[in-house]
């Protein structure tokens, strides 16, 4: 074995640590990093550092961006009557691009009980505060339409039973069991556009 296999070995574990990444897929990256220049494994290594660094939680939304608050919550332009609930920040860009011009409240996960995810590890306290603090008409659930994302929109609307918001949920329309993120813009257009009391 080389001097130099520690190093790939430690690289590759790294690797091993991302989703969906296994021994196979760990090791054609790594010999894929190590064929290719220096200065492309230190691009690499710097954008990864740069986002990690510059990209937190908006204090206000939970939304990730470069700024807090961040460029939706900033932005005096939208509608601040209407907060729509995400699971993840990846929601917020699919909502974002069906047109949504709301505001966003980002939960930062679903109430999994089986992976050990209650209420309590998502941005919930921060909802109910926000409502509390006035200005907000609506509140629209999009969490994912399959068992976990129902669980934590019936969560939601017991949180704000009894304030004086109108609690909604996005039509059914997005196949069960798909997620949010992926699905295609016209139908979370339409979601949205046929949200009902929930
Ligand atoms: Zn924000």
């Amino acid at each position: 074995v080389a001097s130099s296999a520690k190093s790939v070995e430690r690289l590759m574990a790294e690797l091993r640590r991302l989703p969906g990444v296994g021994e196979r897929t760990a090791e054609r990256l790594a010999y894929h990093l190590l064929a290719g220049t220096r200065k492309e494994a230190r691009d690499l290594a710097q954008a990864i550092l740069d986002a990690c660094e510059r990209v937190r939680a908006c204090g206000v939304c939970f939304h990730l961006d470069e700024s807090d608050p961040c460029r939706f919550c900033a932005d005096a332009g939208r509608d601040g009557t209407v907060l729509l609930v995400v699971e993840d920040p990846r929601d917020v860009h699919a909502f974002e691009a069906a047109g949504f011009r709301g505001r966003y409240h980002v939960l930062q996960g679903r109430i999994a009980p089986l992976e050990g995810i209650g209420p309590t590890d998502l941005t919930l306290a921060a909802l109910a505060r926000r409502v509390a603090a006035g200005g907000i008409r609506e509140v629209c659930v999009a969490t994912s339409p399959d068992l976990e994302g129902e669980a934590t929109a019936a969560h939601v609307r017991e949180l704000l039973e009894g304030k004086t918001v109108a609690v909604t949920r996005i039509a059914r329309g997005i196949p069960a069991g798909a997620s949010i993120r992926h699905a295609q813009m016209t139908i979370l257009a339409d979601a949205l556009a046929g949200r009902r009391p929930l």
